[in-house]
């Protein structure tokens, strides 16, 4: 057989179907069988009509306004209900609607004679169009703008609102996408798993439904197509799959493994360690005091990722130090014992912050997010550990070094880790970096020499890697973080922190799936961080193999070609 003869399409080609099995990325795991319903259609987009008599017109321009206060009204309400991301998701899509120069565009429109639903239609056009000439974080707003325009004209038409159906029993959600604003309301009793066509292991879909704890299936791409309202599905959420037509007593017999299953790992307490003993610190990614306590009731050990930046997403002055010590010292004060990493602000690229990122860039994920941004500003950095160093003290934790550990994102040189190290040294916190840029993994075992920890970002590490944009739901073959080519720099990594004698942990999204973190682990990592409702699954698969078994997941998924045969590998060793 020759080279080319023997090159396998699977894993590159991205999802595949057989048998009418639906494949697609495994996000939330969990086995359900229930009828399928597709997320309501998007309203049919309004063409221009004959002009509205000029009496008529301040009446038009007022239904406009009246819909957009039931929108927006409607949206408010739900934002009341929930808290953390979905939250900031719901505020940010009010935000969008009671946009002011969005309703000016329209009010000129309807002035000029236009039906008010036309206006609409071009008052968004216009701005989308604005948005994606921009690129970046602002293109990636445009599915929010959509959204607004779709829930304001099937309001106007006295149409049902786009989004989710309103199901009284349980169904699984089928959508091409899903807008923030949908995900941030499911109702995980009604919606008992969601399958999406487009979207990424680190998008808002995947991000809700794993908070929520919805057995969830993303980029499935068009096959998911064939699949009809209530029709009858089983998901599995840990292989990734959607299979029509399964008999309902096999169907109930796969449910009832998986909720044994389930049920195990409900029952898992910790700590987390491998059959025969070899430890992996289990700890929560959060973004604030409430998301801290959450993980404070769970089985998390600590906290190895507190995002700064989700603090301040709003914010168009610097806070104080004394405001943000405040924020910091609610997180410290959820684990006054446990270990938490706190990382300084990663604004920039998809998530800016209005007080730091002032400039537009042509390319915000190469841009000046992370560390970087207090390269020509590195007061804005100080204030940041000192109100860090304040909150040890305002929480009263008595042993700062031990537990509170301090760490920099997106961090590309030995030189800017050891400046990094010096600023954190000399307040007495503990220092470390994150490995999520290609060119630290490589360089790790010299920053190691100035680094007191690294953790490594699996979600920027891979887009990086890979050169594929994580928000891209098209390129989500390519950010998949079973990518060898990841592995291996995470095995470089690993490999820097045996020499050097320096803790590695991984706080990206990889964390949270349970094969992979056996994967990790047998690489070398040391502690895992991921969303609090998925440690217990980690903890429990790990609990199930032993160390040697966790190194020949890690060979065979190195060894492999592509991403899902390095998934496939790794199963294999554990006979599955
Ligand atoms: C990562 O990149 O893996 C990470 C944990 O950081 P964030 O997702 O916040 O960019
Ligand atoms: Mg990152």
């Amino acid at each position: 057989m020759s080279k080319s003869d023997s090159t396998s399409a699977v894993g590159e080609s991205g999802p595949v179907e057989d048998a009418g099995v639906v494949r697609g990325k495994p996000v939330v795991p969990g086995v359900v069988f229930a009828p399928a319903t597709w997320v309501t259609a998007r309203p049919e987009l309004p063409e221009p009509t004959a002009t509205v008599a000029e009496d008529q017109r301040d009446a038009e321009y007022e239904a406009f306004t009246e819909a957009v206060d039931t929108v927006a009204g409607r949206l408010t309400e739900r934002a009341e209900q929930v808290e953390g991301h979905a939250r900031q998701v719901l505020e940010a899509t009010v935000v969008i609607a009671r946009d002011r120069a969005w309703a000016k565009k329209v009010k000129k429109s309807v002035a000029a004679g236009q039906t008010n639903l036309y206006a609409v239609r071009q008052a968004t056009d216009f701005f989308i169009d604005m948005f994606l000439k921009a690129g970046g974080v602002m293109a990636e707003r445009v599915t929010d703008l959509a959204d607004v325009r779709d829930r304001v004209i099937a309001e106007l038409r006295g149409e049902p609102e786009p989004g989710i159906p309103q199901v009284t029993s349980p169904h699984v959600l089928l959508a091409d996408d899903l807008a923030p604003a949908d995900t941030a309301t499911l109702d995980p009793s009604l919606i008992v798993a969601v399958v999406t066509e487009k979207g990424g292991a680190t998008s808002h879909t995947a991000i809700i439904a794993r908070q929520l704890d919805i057995p969830c299936v993303v980029a499935t791409g068009r096959s998911l197509r064939n699949l009809s309202d209530g029709e009858q599905l089983l998901v599995d959420g840990g292989e990734g799959t959607v299979e029509p037509g399964v008999d309902p007593q096999d169907a109930a017999r796969r449910v009832a493994e998986a909720a044994e299953y389930a049920d195990k790992v409900r029952s898992w307490r910790g700590p987390a360690q491998t059959s025969d003993g070899q430890r992996v610190q289990l700890l929560a990614n959060v973004q604030d005091g409430a998301t801290a306590e959450q993980a404070a009731a769970s089985v998390a050990e600590g906290i190895g990722l507190f995002r700064t930046e989700l603090c301040f997403l709003s914010e168009t002055e610097e806070p104080t130090v004394e405001q943000q010590a405040e924020k910091y010292a609610a997180v410290f004060r959820a684990f006054p014992e446990g270990k938490v990493v706190v990382r300084t602000l990663d604004a920039g690229s998809d998530k800016p912050v209005p007080f730091v990122n002032a400039e537009d860039e042509e390319n915000p994920a190469l841009g000046v997010r992370g560390l970087r941004i207090a390269r020509g500003n590195s007061e804005l950095l100080v204030r940041q550990l000192d109100g860090i160093a304040a909150a040890l003290k305002l929480a009263g934790r008595t042993e700062p070094s031990a537990h509170t550990w301090v760490m920099a994102p997106m961090v590309a040189t030995v030189y800017e880790a050891k400046w990094f190290a010096g600023l954190c040294h000399e307040r007495g916190l503990t220092a470390g970096a994150m490995i999520e840029v290609p060119a630290a993994a490589l360089m790790a075992e010299k920053m190691m020499s100035y680094l007191d920890f690294v953790s490594i970002g699996t979600n920027d590490l891979t887009q990086y890697t890979m050169a594929a944009d994580r928000l891209s739901s098209s390129l989500a073959y390519l950010t998949d973080p079973w990518q060898p080519a990841v592995l291996h720099l995470v095995h470089t990594t690993c490999r820097a922190g045996s020499v050097t004698r320096t803790a590695v942990g991984v706080c990206g999204e990889a964390a949270a799936d349970p094969l992979l973190a056996c994967v990790l682990t047998g690489l070398g990592v040391n502690s895992l961080s991921a969303a609090t409702p998925a440690l217990a699954a980690v903890g429990a698969q790990l609990g199930d193999v032993d160390f040697v078994t966790c190194r020949e997941m890690a060979a065979a998924a190195l060894n492999a070609e592509g991403a899902e045969e390095a998934r496939a590998a790794a199963a294999a060793v554990i006979g599955r």
